[in-house]
This record gives C-alpha cells, sequence and structure tokens, in this order.
C-alpha cells in the first residue's frame, strides 16, 4: 500500500472538529442550500477541506477531502469546491494561518450587496474590533473590503492577494455571496467569523434605523 503524503491520524482529528463546528454554523442559518466551505491546514502542503455540495449540518469524515495548495484533490476521488483556492491562497501565503471557514449568512449576504458599490465596509468605534487577532482597542477604522462576485477563482484570488498586499485582513465579503474568515486555529477563525456577522448585523441595523 502507498503512503500517504499527509499524516492521516491528524487529518481524522481536523475532520471531526471540522464537522463540530460546522454543524453549529449550520444551525444558526449560515450555510444555506449546501453553500459555504471550510478548511484546516493539515501541514505546510496540504489542507483539509469539505467536499462540494454537501449539507454542511450532516457532515461526516467521508464530506471532509484533502487538497494541496494548488487546490487539486489529493488521494482520492472527491471534487473539490470551486471555492478552494480562496481557502489555500491563504495557507500558502500565511504559513501561521491554520483554518479558513465561509459562510452565506443573509447578513453577510445583505451587507455584501449594499456595501458593493463602495467596496468596503468600515467598522469604526466597536469595542468588538477588539476580538480581531492584533487590535487591541475600539479605537480606529477597520475596512472590510467587498470584491465583485465571479466563477473566475484566479481572477478573485487575484484580487485577494492585492488585498492582502495593502493591508492586515481577516475577512472580506464577496458581492451577493457570503464572507471569508480565518485566524490561525479553529477557535479564533470562528471568533473573527462571529465578529464580523455581528459587527456586519450592527451597521445593517444601523442604516435602517437611521432612514
Ligand atoms: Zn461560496
Amino acid at each position: 500500500m502507498d503512503t500517504l503524503p499527509y499524516d492521516a491520524q491528524h487529518l481524522r482529528h481536523l475532520a471531526g472538529e471540522i464537522i463540530t463546528n460546522v454543524r453549529e454554523l449550520a444551525h444558526a442559518g449560515w450555510t444555506p442550500a449546501t453553500s459555504s466551505n471550510f478548511s484546516r491546514r493539515l501541514d505546510d502542503r496540504h489542507a483539509a477541506i469539505t467536499v462540494s455540495g454537501r449539507d454542511k449540518g450532516r457532515l461526516t469524515e467521508a464530506d471532509i477531502m484533502v487538497v494541496d495548495f494548488d487546490g487539486k484533490a489529493v488521494g482520492n476521488g472527491k471534487k473539490p469546491s470551486a471555492e478552494t483556492l480562496l481557502h489555500t491562497q491563504l495557507y500558502r501565503r500565511f504559513p501561521e494561518i491554520g483554518c479558513v471557514l465561509h459562510t452565506h449568512s443573509r447578513t453577510q449576504t445583505v451587507a455584501s450587496r449594499l456595501y458593493a458599490p463602495a467596496g468596503h465596509v468600515r467598522f469604526e468605534g466597536y469595542e468588538l474590533q477588539k476580538a480581531f487577532f492584533g487590535n487591541t482597542t475600539h479605537e480606529g477604522a477597520m475596512d472590510v473590503p467587498v470584491f465583485p462576485n465571479t466563477q473566475d477563482m484566479h481572477e478573485l484570488a487575484a484580487w485577494v492577494e492585492a488585498a492582502l498586499d495593502a493591508q492586515c485582513l481577516w475577512g472580506y465579503l464577496i458581492d451577493g455571496h457570503g464572507l471569508y474568515a480565518w485566524g490561525r486555529d479553529m477557535a479564533e477563525a470562528r471568533r473573527h467569523l462571529e465578529a464580523f456577522e455581528f459587527l456586519l448585523g450592527c451597521e445593517l441595523e444601523l442604516r435602517t434605523l437611521k432612514q
């Protein structure tokens, strides 16, 4: 039998962690209609990622696959999500990043539509800005990019690279689509994801109340 190019026991551990966390996100309504995808860094060349098109509230170990950092499947015939490249570009660029979470909540989707013309959403003066690693104060502004949606993942990945060159980021929106958030491990990526969701919800509510 060929030896696998990754640690199968570590994969099983990460798959269990993905399944538990994603079930909670699915129950919160952030992964409608089999959308969204989730990954963990497996080592310095591989990531574990959810297989395309599965119900995220009912994932099993068979729904987690291994890809290399070019987004190609490793070791089986499963089909990675078209958006795999948006995960692996982060693992390739940042050795410290260990988890990428992509969701399609209603709040994220509505905010992406509303702020797409401006190209970003600005968070300013919120205590919860401290939830993002490296932020120690509510003072200062945080701009979250909103990229146009496209089915061309190489084009989208290039826009993300340019944004990462320009600023420190823990997430971005895609117009009419959803949110990407990441962190050094699952707990940090979830904290960032939840902070984005909460702050976007606040901005939307303020817009309604101010009308
Ligand atoms: Zn998506």
